[in-house]
């Protein structure tokens, strides 16, 4: 199965993202972790990406469609993958269904995390995600066991820096205006599932699931 997980900032697309990945032994491939990595290893792709992340603006296209294309490329990703935060703009989504048919193949399903934009700001902005792994944790809601301290690998916690509340809501901005036309894109495709994302960790993922076991029985 090849799924795109869509949803605004803060739905909860990453945490959701690993746990159907892991589910349906795909692949998770989040497009702001790879720039992330980029980052930490201080590649010129790195550099290039924290100018637009740290403004809450998106990453051009031509680097991020070719970052995204190589990786779902791996060996790993061959049985089915979940896309997670790409794509994130129409000329993405277009590049991807075109890269896709070519190999004969094409997106399956489309979830559509659901949060209303209070609960969202609440969200991020309390937000703090492992160094190592990436799992996130929320200062209020999901606390890690030690602060500071990783629960799953012990790994050093931090809060990102686009997690600023004046980057948060050009995050927002950002996805308004260039992401949420996608709804409509994969609506129109017959392959948009909406599933309310204002519930707790386990209800979102088995609401998730479900959709996906619908989908492969159709
Ligand atoms: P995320 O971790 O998904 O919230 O992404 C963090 C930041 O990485 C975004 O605010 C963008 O600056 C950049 N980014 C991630 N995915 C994409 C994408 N598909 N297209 C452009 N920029 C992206």
């Amino acid at each position: 199965m090849r799924i795109v997980l869509l949803g605004p900032p803060g739905a909860g697309k990453g945490t959701q993202a690993a746990l159907i990945a892991a589910q349906k032994h795909a692949a998770h491939v989040a497009s702001g972790d790879l720039f992330r990595k980029h980052l930490g290893e201080g590649t010129e792709l790195g550099k290039l990406a924290k100018t637009f992340m740290d403004r809450g603006e998106l990453v051009p296209d031509d680097v991020t469609i070719s970052m995204v294309l190589d990786r779902i490329g791996e060996a790993d990703a061959a049985d089915g993958y979940v896309l997670d935060g790409f794509p994130r703009t129409m000329d993405q989504a277009k590049a991807l269904d075109e890269a896709l048919a070519v190999k004969g193949q094409a997106i399956d399903l489309t979830p559509l995390v659901e949060v209303d934009t209070e609960e969202l700001m609440r969200r991020l902005v309390g937000r703090w995600i492992c160094r190592s792994c990436q799992t996130p944790y929320h200062e209020i809601s999901a606390p890690p066991k030690v602060t500071g301290v990783c629960d799953v690998c012990g790994g050093e916690l931090y809060q990102r820096d686009d997690d600023k509340p004046e980057v948060v809501r050009a995050r927002f901005e950002t996805y308004e205006r260039q992401t949420a036309p996608l709804i409509e894109y994969y609506e129109g495709q017959g392959k948009l599932v909406r599933v309310n994302g204002q519930r707790d960790v386990e209800e979102v993922t088995a609401s998730l699931l479900q959709a996906v076991s619908e989908r492969s029985a159709a």
